[in-house]
């Protein structure tokens, strides 16, 4: 597993593979990898000659009172978990070789960058389209992996990649959760015990939508979202940021009760602020 921290040497790496013809993979990740990371690495192995992962905290992706300084780093660890996988290169750079001095030029989604989580991060699915398509044209992959854990985010990227032409496939894999249910997430760390179980709520919720919907019992979104409200406020740890169900293909609001939909929320935990969804179908 190589190293690779400069864009001239991944440029150099990729091209040379595919001079030899090899597909080329690409799991792009803040790292603190967890098995939800994991997972996307072996559906890329399984399914490509070649598989190069990215580990980058993307600085312009979070808001100014986020958590950029606090998000966790541990190279070490890391490197520890995926060495026994079937990874070709880790694709590791500093913030200014992604960003040197003076960098000016971004990408701005409009429209659906501006909904559900949209609403409380205004510029972050411009600095995570911004990072996506540099680590695109920095690794050239066929294929790129994402999470459905972040649903949105799969939404913005295979939109952008239809409208701005990238001829990368887009693989979107299911969301990996504890086994009481918590969708695994890197942030997961920052919950104390307390908050740890308060943070079950935000699956028992999604299930609960989710029975409601298949139930056939309620004829409008608006009443199961207000159901899904209050069951979340009985816990007192928690603060909604948003509930919304939408169609999958474009998150549009859905009004009157039907399948497909996606059930998408923001839960805060005390000041941790989780996201998880659950497609109905
Ligand atoms: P992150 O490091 O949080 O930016 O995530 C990198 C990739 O891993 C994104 O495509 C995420 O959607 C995906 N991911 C994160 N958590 C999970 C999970 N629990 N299950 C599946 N994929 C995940």
């Amino acid at each position: 597993m190589q190293i690779i921290t400069t864009i001239k040497e991944m440029h150099a790496f990729s091209k040379k593979l595919k001079s030899e013809g090899k597909s080329l993979g690409f799991v792009p990740t803040m790292g603190a990898l967890h098995k939800g990371h994991i997972s996307l690495i072996e559906n890329s192995t399984n399914e490509n000659d070649v598989t190069v992962v990215s580990i980058f905290v993307n600085p312009i992706q979070f808001g100014p009172n986020e958590d950029f300084n606090k998000y966790p780093k541990d190279h070490k660890a890391d490197m520890e978990k995926i060495s026994s996988l079937n990874i070709d290169a880790v694709f590791l750079p500093e913030v200014a070789e992604m960003y040197p001095k003076g960098f000016s030029t971004f990408l701005y989604v409009g429209g659906i960058g501006g909904i559900l989580c949209g609403v409380s991060r205004p510029d972050h699915f411009n600095g995570v389209s911004t990072i996506v398509t540099k680590l695109f044209n920095i690794v050239m992959p066929d294929r790129a992996y994402f999470g459905q854990k972040d649903y949105q985010q799969t939404v913005v990227i295979k939109k952008m990649v239809r409208e701005l032409g990238f001829s990368i496939d887009i693989v979107v894999c299911p969301i990996v959760r504890e086994e009481d249910g918590l969708a695994m997430s890197s942030r997961n760390s920052y919950l104390n015990d307390e908050e740890r179980q308060s943070s079950l709520i935000l699956y028992k919720a999604l299930e609960y939508g989710k029975e409601l919907i298949l139930s056939g019992r309620e004829d409008k979104t608006s009443s199961i979202k207000l159901k899904m409200e209050a069951l979340i406020k009985s816990d007192p740890l928690s603060a909604i940021d948003y509930i919304e169900i939408v169609g999958p293909e474009y998150l549009e609001k859905i009004d009157e009760v039907k399948t497909p939909a996606v059930i998408c929320l923001a839960v805060k935990i005390g000041s941790t602020r989780l996201i998880d969804n659950i497609i109905v179908e």
